[in-house]
Formats: structure tokens, C-alpha cells, sequence
């Protein structure tokens, strides 16, 4: 591997990392050498993740965590600096959807998808901050989506919390810059993952859709990360912040 994209001696967070998106964007990580902490809910996904991930012969754990509880990201950031002694990368990762009309959300709703969604990110990378500073600088990678750029019905809430990473993504770039800390967003198509496989329940006809917008002509797998993941994450990306980059197969691009 060239060395300008190898993570040996990095150490990494990805919250959500316990499954789809993020353990795609995990073993990416795994693979060029960084050692990893997973963040998520569920101990079951939590500990299958680190098995899948220490079979590729990289330093793995995981915390159960909440995202959305202040405490519990500060309590992430203490974890690995105490389990790997440095933080240099960041993924915000973690997220959910509740699809309805707008008219239909409950506050609480509301909350609980941009609390997941957005202020974790914005929490996450709060509270890591200072252990970037101590390691000389870091990367910090969030995840959008399509409806960080276009409107959907049924998604009121998850476009408004996507939307709003992009931009927070942009003040954190202007802001840590000077401290070598880059930040960018990815945005994924379509994927084939949990979320997605319930959205393809309860929305009549979008996984043909998908396929007839997607220029790829399928839907994206988790594996589809492992490179953007790598690239934002090592050297070769230094001079790359404030950038949102999807990785959609083209869909964003047809008109
Ligand atoms: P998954 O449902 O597979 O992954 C979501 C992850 O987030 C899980 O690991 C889940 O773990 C974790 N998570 C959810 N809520 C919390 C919480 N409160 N605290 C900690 N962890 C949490 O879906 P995807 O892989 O598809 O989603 C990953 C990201 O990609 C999300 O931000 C999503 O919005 C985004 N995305 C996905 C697209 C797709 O087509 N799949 C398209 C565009 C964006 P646990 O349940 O154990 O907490």
C-alpha cells in the first residue's frame, strides 16, 4: 500500500460501526492499519463487529453507547484514549430515520432523529477535539446522505439532520483547520443495509426506482466505503476539508 493512504499506529472511532455503513467504513480502516473503536447499542452487533474486524488481524473494541447522551460521546472519547493511548479519526457514523409526512412527527420524533442524526456528531466531535489536538491533528469524517442535497416527503427530520451535517462539516473544517484537523462529509446513495432494508418495506416501489436512477444500476454495499473511508481518514488527504463527497454510483448526478 502506498503510505500516504497507511493508518498503522492510527487509532479510530466509528460510531454505528457495529453493521452496515460504518462496519464497511471500519474494515476499511482495519485493513490499512488502524486499530478501532466501535461505538453502538446493540452488545450483540457490537461484539460480532469486533470479531469480524480482529479476524483481519486489526486492535478492535467496542462501547456501548448512545450517541445521542453527552456524556456517553465525552465517555467514548476517554475509552480510546485509555484502550489505545491516542485518537487520530473520528467517524460520525451513527444514524436513524422515521419516515412519515411531515404533518405526522411528534417533537419527540423530531428530536430523536436530529439528536441521532446531527448533535451526536456535533457532540462526538466536541469532545474529541481536544484528544486531536494532543495527537498533532486528526480527521474527522461524517455521514450524509442524498437528502443532504435533495427533499424527500416522507423524511422532514432526517433531510433537516442531514442537510445540517454538511454544513456543520464546513464550520468544523473553517474551524480546526489551523489545528490540522480536516473534516469532511460523505454521501452515500442508495445501500443495502438495515436502514435501508426497512425503507424498502414501508415505501411501495423504491427499490425499482432506485435501480432506474442509480447510473450504477444497483444499490451500494456496505464495502463501497472501505476506500472513501481510507482516503479521508490517511495523509493522502491533508489538503481535502470542508469537502462533501458522495459515493452513490452516480445517482446524484442524473437529472
Ligand atoms: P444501519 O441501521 O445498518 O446503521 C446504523 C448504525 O447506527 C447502527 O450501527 C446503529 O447501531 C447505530 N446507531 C443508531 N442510533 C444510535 C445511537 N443513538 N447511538 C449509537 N449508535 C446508534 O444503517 P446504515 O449503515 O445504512 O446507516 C449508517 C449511516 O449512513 C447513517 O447515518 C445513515 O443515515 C447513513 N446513510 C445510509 C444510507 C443507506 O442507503 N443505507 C444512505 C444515506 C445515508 P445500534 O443500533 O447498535 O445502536
Amino acid at each position: 500500500m502506498s503510505q500516504a493512504f497507511d493508518l498503522s499506529g492510527k487509532v479510530a472511532i466509528v460510531t454505528g460501526g457495529n453493521g452496515g455503513i460504518g462496519l464497511g467504513m471500519a474494515t476499511g480502516l482495519a485493513q490499512a492499519g488502524a486499530a478501532l473503536l466501535i461505538a453502538g447499542r446493540n452488545a450483540a452487533k457490537n461484539v460480532a463487529a469486533v470479531k469480524a474486524l480482529e479476524a483481519l488481524g486489526a486492535k478492535a473494541s467496542a462501547v456501548q453507547a448512545d450517541v445521542t447522551d453527552q456524556a456517553a460521546c465525552r465517555m467514548l472519547i476517554e475509552a480510546t484514549q485509555t484502550t489505545y493511548g491516542r485518537l487520530d479519526i473520528l467517524v460520525n457514523n451513527a444514524g436513524t430515520n422515521i419516515r412519515k409526512q411531515p404533518q405526522e412527527y411528534t417533537l419527540d420524533e423530531w428530536k430523536s432523529v436530529l439528536d441521532t442524526n446531527l448533535t451526536s456528531a456535533f457532540l462526538c466531535s466536541q469532545a474529541a477535539y481536544p484528544a486531536m489536538l494532543t495527537a498533532g491533528g486528526g480527521k474527522i469524517i461524517n455521514i450524509g446522505s442524498m437528502l443532504s442535497i435533495f427533499g424527500a416527503a416522507f423524511a422532514g427530520p432526517y433531510g433537516a439532520s442531514k442537510g445540517g451535517m454538511v454544513q456543520l462539516t464546513k464550520s468544523l473544517a473553517c474551524a480546526w483547520a489551523k489545528d490540522n484537523i480536516q473534516v469532511n462529509a460523505v454521501l452515500p446513495g442508495w445501500i443495502d443495509t438495515d436502514l435501508t432494508r426497512r425503507a424498502r418495506q414501508d415505501v411501495p416501489g423504491l427499490h425499482e426506482r432506485v435501480l432506474a436512477r442509480t447510473p450504477a444500476g444497483r444499490w451500494g454495499e456496505p464495502g463501497d466505503f472501505a476506500g472513501i473511508a481510507v482516503f479521508l481518514a490517511s495523509s493522502a488527504a491533508d489538503f481535502v476539508t470542508g469537502a462533501a463527497i458522495a459515493v452513490d454510483g452516480g445517482y446524484s448526478s442524473q437529472g
